[in-house]
């Protein structure tokens, strides 16, 4: 995948198109990822014990990597990634100002 964990991404489809966030966890099977605060949810809660109250938490739901695009920590841009071979490891860079993300 070309996201990881940490990563800045921003959302380019879906409800939260436009907005940024970090990425929380990748999940490279189903090339889905989790973003910190996007893509949230409600969920009702059932009462666990008698008396008590359900409630709604909002959950955070795994997005396609496909609709999120990296945010370079060289330019600020949302860009295309590409890979050159640095030293003996693969480095990712960005394609609008070189810089290694
Ligand atoms: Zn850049």
């Amino acid at each position: 995948m070309r996201i990881k964990k940490g990563d800045t991404v921003k959302i380019i489809a879906g409800k939260d198109k436009g907005k940024s966030a970090k990425v929380l966890k990748v999940f490279p099977v189903k090339n889905k990822i989790l973003i910190d605060g996007l893509n949230v949810y409600k969920k009702h809660v059932k009462p666990k014990k008698q008396g008590e109250k359900g409630q709604t938490v909002l959950v955070p739901r795994p997005i396609y990597v496909s609709n999120a695009m990296l945010v370079c920590s060289g330019c600020g841009n949302s860009v295309k990634t590409g890979y050159r071979l640095g030293n003996e490891k693969k480095e990712r860079i960005c394609k609008k100002c070189g810089a290694v993300i």
